[in-house]
């Protein structure tokens, strides 16, 4: 049982194990299913980057073409009519910068390298009369393209009229003579926010440069560029390099897209923690199943090897179960006893009596075994034979059904063997009684014949002294000492034989008036051996025969300064409260444990009657009787030189109880 506990509780412990690393593992796939769906999202943002800035490039490099030719137009019209008026120019000019938005202004720069003509003039003053010399990397374009008489286009500028740029530079001729230059002023945002739809800008960090200059910046202040969703895209127009950067914006607080990994990750850990929980409980329940399993096949083994017989009753009485030792007590095997009424297994008048039983906890009716009890019955197999059969009845409740156990014995062998017991004690008894009756008998009949011998022996000594002499008188002073000492043993036999026939008149008494009275009794003697007898514990109140007890005591304590060679002897009696003994301990010359309970033989003596004095050796034996008589029994401890206590109890009875 202990073993099928610690099973399961490993084994519970063992479910708890799998479903925590169940969880974890759900846990951790959750974390890595939502690490790797952050990583796919970052992935599809990192391609829109690179579409968005591959996009870029192509308006960049699609739309530039169409201007530069629209400026190379203009200047070929100024050669073709060897120079424009500057009316029709205007609106040439104006007719270009309307169509493209990333042009900020044309102008018209003199051979001198100053600005003279500017479209539009708005937003563009601080160009006119400008003179392009006053930076080297202006000049340096206007001279290139002065002398190889084609257009060039100019590394990234700060314009003049502000914010960045570059120039476009178409040099004109005239035949052989040179009158200036057609110039296109870019402006790289304009260009840019025209180029691209507003969502586009809205949604991404855009950032252009050309060498280490930024060009163009759209983006979020606190936030830089980011490989993992941004793209960086290179390419090259008209001799001048261009970085063109795309990363996404920063996705706001609460939008759906920041918080869809979270309730990705949550419902995972969630739906690991439902799946372990519910795992656990199916775990449990299949572990108590098993368990239970266990324990019924252990309640079943129980039953089975039951010593006594047991069968259970539903509510009516009629039989449902019965085990192994059942069957072999009524020799039926248990299919045929199953459906059978209780009262059919037992003979009359058990039989109508169980009959009527009403099988309820409460309700037993008479004649039926109380609940709890054991009653004998007569029980009765299918050959009619009677057997005596004890029977327990107790009652338990399942699914609120009440349900009986009976726990039967074959009493058989128990009461054949208690018969012959019982028929041998009355044998011993009655030849007990014979032979107390005989020695009674016997003791008396003797004491006549003995009697007159002492009379006969003491009248001779009287008449006869003188004839008989010196010895004559010696043998006969023997005869009357032998027959006095016969007569003294004869008595003790007679006195021990009654005690075994008598019923003694039986009370409660105080112990320790008792002792005092015996005491009393003895005290010339006590004086005479220089003995003391003192009580030394409280005594339990005594229920016996009081004559009989301090007969008891009395020999006792004469044997206690009898066998005593202290100069002060003393006999103690006290109550051992952890024996639940009365003791009469002396201080004399102790008893050899070599005799044992040879003491209590009668006529038994182990000294020498010069040394000690004259006794018959019946003194503990009749002890031995009256405390048997009692009930209770003797005994004693004893240390050979330091004296002896010698224990006895009474029969415990109910009446004796209270204190004294
Ligand atoms: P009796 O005293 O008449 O001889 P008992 O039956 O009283 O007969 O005792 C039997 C013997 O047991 C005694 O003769 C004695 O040898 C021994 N005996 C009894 N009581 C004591 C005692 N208290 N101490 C030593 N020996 C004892």
């Amino acid at each position: 049982m202990i073993n099928n506990i610690g099973n399961s509780a490993q084994r519970l412990k063992l479910a708890v194990a799998v479903v925590l690393s169940g969880v974890i593992i759900s846990v951790l796939v959750s974390v890595r299913i939502w690490s790797i769906s952050i990583e796919q999202h970052n992935l599809l943002i990192k391609r829109t980057s690179i579409a968005k800035s591959e996009l870029i490039e192509h308006h960049f490099a699609s739309s530039m073409p169409a201007i530069i030719n629209a400026l190379e137009r203009m200047r070929n019209r100024w050669i073709a009519r060897r120079g424009t008026p500057f009316s029709e120019w205007q609106l040439d000019a104006q007719d270009y910068v309307n169509d493209h938005a990333g042009l900020r202004a044309v102008e018209w720069v003199n051979k001198d390298y100053i600005v003279k003509w500017v479209v539009p003039l708005e937003g563009n003053e601080s160009a006119v009369d400008l003179d392009l010399t006053f930076e080297a990397n202006r000049k340096q374009a206007l001279d290139l393209a002065r002398d190889l008489k084609t257009y060039t286009v100019s590394k990234p500028v700060q314009l003049v009229q502000g914010g960045k740029g570059f120039l476009a530079y178409f040099p004109i001729f005239v035949g052989s003579e040179f009158e200036g230059f057609i110039l296109g002023v870019f402006d790289v945002s304009l260009l840019v926010d025209s180029l691209l739809p507003h969502k586009f800008i809205e949604d991404h960090n855009i950032e252009i440069l050309s060498g280490n200059e930024v060009m163009y910046s759209k983006k979020e202040a606190e936030l830089t560029y980011d490989d993992k969703t941004g793209h960086t895209h290179s390419f090259s127009l008209y001799d001048v390099k261009w970085d063109i950067a795309v990363w996404p914006r920063k996705i706001k607080e609460g939008s759906e897209n920041s918080n869809i990994h979270y309730i990705a990750l949550i419902n995972g850990v969630l739906i690991s923690l439902l799946a372990g929980i519910a795992l656990f409980y199916l775990l449990k329940s299949l572990i108590s199943e098993s368990i239970i399993s266990a324990k019924d096949a252990e309640h079943k083994a129980t039953l089975e090897n039951a010593i006594d017989g047991i069968i259970t009753l539903d509510s009516k009485g009629v039989i449902r179960s019965v085990n192994t030792t059942a069957e072999q007590i009524f020799d039926r095997q248990r299919g045929k006893l199953i459906g059978q009424k209780l009262s059919a297994l037992f003979a009359e008048p058990f039989r109508s009596d169980y009959e009527q039983c009403v099988w309820r906890k409460e309700q037993l009716k008479e004649g039926c075994v109380e609940i709890g009890k054991v009653q004998r019955v007569a029980g009765m197999l299918k050959n009619g034979h009677v057997f005596p059969l004890d029977l327990g009845i107790t009652t338990f409740e399942i699914h609120k059904e009440q349900l009986f156990c009976c726990v039967v014995k074959d009493m058989s062998v128990a009461v054949k063997l208690a018969e012959e017991k019982e028929k041998l004690i009355q044998q011993l008894s009655k030849s007990n009684e014979e032979l107390d009756n005989f020695a009674y008998i016997a003791s008396h009949d003797l004491k006549e014949p003995l009697r007159a011998i002492q009379n006969h022996a003491c009248f001779l000594k009287e008449d006869y002294e003188s004839i008989l002499g010196s010895d004559g008188v010696y043998k006969l002073d023997r005869l009357v000492y032998l027959g006095a000492k016969m007569e003294r043993l004869i008595s003790d036999l007679m006195y021990y034989s009654r005690l075994g026939r008598e019923e003694p008149d039986m009370a409660r008494f105080n112990m320790v008036s008792a002792i005092k009275s015996t005491q009393s009794r003895l005290s010339e003697s006590l004086e005479e051996h220089g003995a003391d007898v003192t009580i030394s514990s409280d005594f339990p109140a005594v229920y016996g025969n009081r004559t009989r007890i301090e007969e008891l005591l009395y020999n006792l304590i004469v044997n206690g300064y009898k066998y005593n060679l202290s100069d002060k002897k003393v006999i103690n009696i006290r109550f051992d409260e952890n024996l639940k003994a009365f003791c009469v301990e002396d201080n004399g010359i102790g008893i050899d444990s070599q005799f044992g309970n040879d003491v209590f033989k009668i006529f038994k003596r182990l000294n020498s009657p010069k040394k000690f004095g004259e006794g018959s050796g019946a003194g503990l034996t009749i002890a031995q009787k009256i405390v048997e008589r009692h009930g209770g029994r003797i005994w004693y401890e004893s240390e050979l030189g330091s004296g002896t206590r010698f224990y006895f109890t009474l029969k415990d009875d109910n009446q004796n109880n209270e204190g004294q």
